[in-house]
């Protein structure tokens, strides 16, 4: 059966050799690894949720395959039958519906995991690539849809985690592609074999780096002529030679190491990004999904930015909740859940998170079939809903400290807890309200300050910021799709202009 549990996951790890370092070391067993693992159990939550007790969350986490590929996959597996169940991480949009239950799902892991859990990026590739690759062939008569579902089957069928790779390094901004300084700041095809294509640049910021199978690399901005080179679409395992990951660091990342855990905040669960270098990789032909078709590259991006855009309304509302939930038992365990100005801050909150949900539902709601059958969001509205996500989260954040107060930057360490020097000092003096233990009160001013300040904080704040591009992108797009000659109508109707 195409649907894997999260131990299974985890022991589809254990048997790869990554080319991954971090803080200078080879990573060898990213799942054991102190600062690593925590964003490994991110991504296996995305499995276990697909067999989940609760039947409605169960059934958020599952779909069908629609795609029988005859042809056979591009692993060792089989491919996905037609109607076979799968994890929805992997699904194709058939429905708007579709499309709100995929929000509906990350809020649920964002909640149970208040960390970012790595897996939409790849699906939200596997989507975009669907709609583009049917259209080239439509209007080019290339394979390249033929070959996407194949790999598409073996992805469905292994119950596989991808990684959508698309943020170019891009050296200096002010210059195009081909007119840098070193034209591998942004990926290319550097050979171009009989069965096969070369590829050199690096990816920045990857998300879930080291816990995919595998990485969809796409191209980062709209092209035109003479930056064909550019214009490439593609899969490789994370395994393939001459991928490199160079893990980035996390604000407190080292606190992983040390015991007692309470000083993680978040103990169980994290994410990572990399910095990914291609060197010289060789790509087999039935893995490329664009070669050169610069005109394509630009509608790839825009519906893979689309698509990551609703993404944010799920997953950070989920880690919302979390800080709401944070910032209420601070409130609680400090003695001052009563007072009207908490209460207060508490329904801003709620307010504020609501509205990034709900832009996430209706840009789905709204999403519309393309014609290569599957759906599409409303662009309008998820950009509206990502621009919203760069600024509401810093929000949340400022009214959950505020609710905290000073602790949340200034507590003692775990270890100082753990002292019999000095550990009945701190449950003596940082004791709140009575019955409510000093300890408790230490583990959620960590999870405020992990959320707002630590690790949890690279997801939260500054992902939320950049991460399916930076605000102006959206506000491009915002530009673009604006109604305004409709608005103008409307205005001229109404004031009786003829
Ligand atoms: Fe998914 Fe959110 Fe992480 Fe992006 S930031 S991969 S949408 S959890
Ligand atoms: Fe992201």
């Amino acid at each position: 059966m195409a649907l894997k549990t999260g131990r299974e996951y985890l022991e589809s790890l254990r048997v790869r050799d990554l080319d991954a370092r971090y803080l200078g070391e080879k990573v060898v067993d990213p799942a054991l690894h102190p600062v690593i693992g925590p964003s490994i159990n991110s991504v296996a939550a995305t499995y276990d949720v697909a067999h989940d007790p609760d039947p409605t969350v169960r059934e958020l986490a599952r779909a069908r395959s629609e795609h029988p590929t005859g042809a056979g996959g591009q692993g060792p597996g089989r491919p996905a039958p037609e109607g076979e169940v799968i994890n929805r991480f992997t699904h194709i949009h058939r429905s708007a519906e579709d499309l709100v239950k995929k929000v509906k799902l990350q809020r649920v892991l964002g909640r149970r995991t208040g960390s970012c859990f790595q897996r939409c990026v790849g699906w939200d590739a596997l989507n975009a690539l669907y709609i583009t690759t049917h259209e080239m062939d439509a209007a080019l008569g290339t394979s390249y849809h033929r070959r996407f579902l194949r790999f598409l089957a073996y992805v469905q069928s292994e119950d596989l985690v991808c990684q959508g790779a698309m943020t170019d390094v891009k050296g200096d901004r002010g210059a195009r592609p081909g007119a840098q300084e070193d034209p591998d700041l942004y990926l290319r095809v550097v050979r171009r074999g009989d069965d096969h294509i070369v590829v050199r640049g690096a990816k920045a910021h990857q998300t879930g780096a080291l816990s995919s199978h595998e990485i969809i690399v796409m191209p980062t901005l709209a092209l035109g002529p003479g930056e064909e080179d550019y214009a490439v679409s593609f899969a490789v395992p994370s395994t393939s030679k001459g991928v490199v990951f160079i893990v980035g660091r996390q604000a407190a990342d080292l606190r992983c190491l040390y015991d007692p855990p309470l000083d993680r905040g978040n103990p169980r669960f994290g994410g990572h990004e990399a910095l990914t270098i291609f060197n010289d990789v060789e790509v087999p032909l039935d893995r490329v999904f664009m070669c050169g078709e610069a005109a394509y590259a630009g509608r790839l991006v825009e519906r893979f930015a689309g698509f990551h855009r609703q993404s944010y309304g799920g997953c950070k509302a989920g880690v919302g909740d979390v800080l709401i939930g944070a910032a209420a038992l601070a409130a609680e365990y400090n003695g001052v859940a009563g007072a009207s100005h908490v209460k207060d801050k508490l329904v801003e909150m709620v307010h504020l998170n609501e509205t990034i949900y709900a832009c996430g539902l209706a840009c789905s709601s709204e999403g519309r079939k393309t014609p290569a059958g599957s759906y599409i969001i409303d662009l309008l509205l998820a950009n509206v809903c990502k621009q919203n996500v760069t600024r509401i989260p810093y929000e949340m954040a400022r009214l959950a400290q505020d609710l905290a107060g000073g602790l949340v930057c200034t507590l003692p360490s775990a270890r100082d807890l753990a002292s019999p020097e000095t550990g009945e000092f701190l449950l003596k003096y940082l004791k709140g309200v009575p019955g409510v233990a000093a300890e408790d009160r230490m583990k959620v001013m960590r999870l405020i300050e992990h959320l707002t300040l630590g690790r949890g904080a690279v997801g939260y704040l500054p992902e939320s910021l950049h991460g399916a591009g930076s605000p102006q992108a959206q506000r491009l797009v915002i530009g673009r799709q604006a109604p305004l000659e409709e608005c103008k109508r409307a205005a001229k109707t109404l004031a009786g202009i003829a």
